[in-house]
């Protein structure tokens, strides 16, 4: 049955993956060292989509601005998507690796930004440039369609939606399964596989809340914006710990809190930025409507002149596994992983990879593939310290390439197969 199809699959194909490796290591470590931000993608677009071309994919570019999907038809048989975000970061890197980036860019302000891979994007480009090479070269493998998508703008929430809004769901067929990855902390050459939530969804808001200005010595004539916003911050703590139940999780942070210039001027205004992550619709939609309502009693219990301005700043959809299709994907990992195949828990962290799963309405699977150093991990592990291990988003995040390349090459074939005939 399947078990025996995927080892079989897997022990053809590799001798081709241990072939392909060095070049796959190049690769990735050209990108890593040309990171581009967030719908700037220009060069990283421009490797995949001639790679794709060099091996035969029906290639589309530029769809929500560099995102390239790439056609495989080869037979009768389900459609399959295999999805990669190409963006970086506006983080200088600190990792001291001799491929470390030294890129410099300008964000959408038109700030000059440090410019590096640390979500490790580029291993996700990489995984799935080896997957669609292999793929296309051993067509006598499988039956059915492959759709490879090389996607922008994960790290700003825009980049699935930008490809949706230019039409990706008219113009390819729809998929019978959604398949992404991402490579996180965790031991190297593990996959963690999880039904349901496995990634929270992400909500950032920007809060302003306004004052009446005037001379630090007369604050009677004032109306306080900075004790308006203190009060505010203590009061939203609130709402995870006293709204919310205690077997629901949630996060609630101000990440930024402003007002003022000077230590004698009452301020007009102040500001606040909110992140919030859920796993749950409800307890999400319960929250942003309790930070509306605290916000608004905290201005009205200081008199202020008007009602607090909200702006969302960004929101990511959970991440939730459909249970059937992780099953099989689960299944797929055992006989190809065993034991390094295992159930993980969800992590706070949001990602806009199930924008396509609602948009098309077909099941998604999202995994992760751990990229730390085995022995750096277990000691971790062992000492109670896996939280001093640079994560994701962290200047020093840097994923081992030997074994994490060939594992997440193979997890995103292993559970491609599971799908394909
Ligand atoms: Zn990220
Ligand atoms: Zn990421």
């Amino acid at each position: 049955m399947e078990t025996d199809k995927i080892q079989v699959f897997n022990k053809t194909m590799e001798p081709f993956i241990d072939e392909l490796l060095p070049e796959l290591e190049d690769i990735y470590k050209d990108i890593h060292r040309n990171p581009e931000l967030s719908m700037q993608e220009f060069r990283t677009a421009k490797i995949a989509a001639d790679y794709l071309v060099r091996y035969e994919f029906d290639v589309t570019e530029k769809i929500g601005i560099t995102g390239v999907v790439g056609l495989m038809k080869n037979g009768e048989g389900p459609v399959v998507m295999l999805r990669a975000d190409m963006d970086a970061l506006p983080v200088t890197e600190a990792t001291g690796l001799p491929y470390a980036s030294t890129k410099i860019a300008r964000d959408e302000e038109d700030t000059e930004v440090g410019v590096s891979h640390v979500c490790g994007h580029d291993m996700h480009v990489a995984w799935l440039m080896g997957a669609a090479r292999l793929f296309s070269e051993h067509r006598d493998q499988w039956k059915g369609t492959l759709m490879v998508v090389f996607q922008p703008g994960e790290e700003v929430g825009r980049g699935a939606q930008g490809m949706i809004d230019d039409g990706l769901t008219d113009r390819f067929p729809r998929p019978d399964i959604i398949l992404g990855q991402h490579v996180m902390v965790g031991e190297t050459g593990t996959v963690g596989y999880r039904s349901g939530a496995i990634l929270s969804a992400g909500n950032s808001l920007k809060v302003k809340l306004f004052g009446r200005g005037a001379h630090g010595s007369s604050p009677q004539t004032s109306i306080d914006p900075v004790i308006m916003a203190a009060s505010t911050a203590m009061r939203l703590q609130t709402i995870v710990s006293r709204e919310i139940a205690p077997i629901e999780n949630a996060v609630l942070t101000i990440g930024a809190l402003q007002a003022g210039t000077k230590e004698n001027i009452i301020p007009d205004d102040a500001t606040l930025k909110l992140n919030i992550r859920t796993f749950d619709d409800g307890v999400r939609d319960h929250i942003l409507s309790a930070v509306k309502r605290i916000c608004c009693a905290e201005c009205a219990a200081s008199n202020a002149p008007r009602d607090p301005e909200f702006t969302s700043l960004d929101s990511y959809p959970l991440t939730e596994n459909d249970a059937i299709a992780t099953a099989k994907v689960a299944e797929a990992f055992h006989a190809q992983f065993g034991e390094r195949a295992y159930e993980t828990q969800p992590a706070s962290a949001s990602e806009d990879f199930s924008i396509f799963g609602r948009n098309w309405k077909v099941p998604y699977v999202f995994w992760f593939v751990g990229g730390t150093d085995a022995n750096t991990y277990l000691q971790a592990k062992k000492n109670n310290q896996l939280n001093s291990i640079p994560s994701n988003h962290s200047p020093k995040f840097a994923p081992v390439i030997h074994p994490t390349l060939k594992t997440g090459l193979q997890a995103m074939m292993t559970a491609a197969i599971a799908w394909l005939d």
